[in-house]
């Protein structure tokens, strides 16, 4: 997006704080704000048989939490809970929708961020029936990695039990598993990324093909959002 048009946005933008574990939306609930992450990032969970949830999607700097309004639905099908705090441009849905009707860049950002969500979701649910937990929670703490920005994070056995959608016994065993392959260590609480290279080894491949995905689309299309909006 050039300068300019994100100068026409601004004034329609309001900056919040977002704490860990804010529900930005509630499943099937109506969507009033659109956000668009600045540090923090969103799990997207969807809700089975009314008590069990699992993560389908992560959403940071790179995207936007509130895609169907883009598409013309204002009910979120997730639940968006606020997994990485920090902040993020608030826009109500009124003028996003005015906005977005008149401005061709805008859309195309979005366009091309709903794609790639679309990918990262197909690639969990088949990530979900194919991988590991091992696997798999390498690749969620590598995709949360990514967002940090850092290579530590606070985490609790539960919240990944309940992202990964597994017990928290097999959260457990992962997470040893991990840490006797040195590529992280687990203290109160706490992760910390030890060796990048070998977590990715770990991951499964799920991780690479949406992150080569993400590059590869972002680079071809000439992406290039201000500084606030890497
Ligand atoms: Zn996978």
């Amino acid at each position: 997006m050039s300068r300019k048009e994100y100068r026409r946005l601004l004034p329609l933008l309001e900056p919040v704080k977002l704490a860990f574990g804010e529900t930005l939306y509630e499943s099937q609930s109506q969507i009033r704000e659109v956000y668009f992450p600045n540090d923090c990032f969103v799990s997207m969970l969807t809700t089975v048989d009314d008590d069990k949830a699992a993560e389908v999607g992560l959403i940071g700097s790179e995207g936007m939490i509130g895609i169907p309004m883009a598409l013309g639905v204002a009910v979120s099908p997730f639940r968006a809970v606020v997994q990485g705090e920090g902040t993020a441009m608030r826009m109500r849905t009124a003028d996003f929708r005015r906005h977005f009707s008149t401005s061709a860049a805008l859309q195309r950002q979005v366009f091309l961020f709903t794609h790639l969500l679309m990918i990262q979701i197909a690639q969990t649910a088949a990530c979900n029936r194919f991988h590991v937990v091992t696997q798999r929670m390498a690749r969620w703490l590598l995709m949360t990695h990514d967002r940090v920005n850092s290579s530590e994070f606070r985490i609790t056995q539960e919240f990944l039990a309940l992202m990964l959608g597994v017990r928290r016994v097999g959260v457990s065993v992962a997470m040893c598993a991990l840490r006797d392959r040195k590529v992280i260590s687990y203290r109160r609480g706490t992760i910390r990324i030890l060796d990048q290279a070998g977590l990715v080894a770990a991951a499964c491949s799920c991780y690479k093909t949406v992150k080569d995905t993400y590059s590869r689309e972002q680079a071809r299309k000439g992406n290039s959002r201000p500084a606030q909006h890497k």
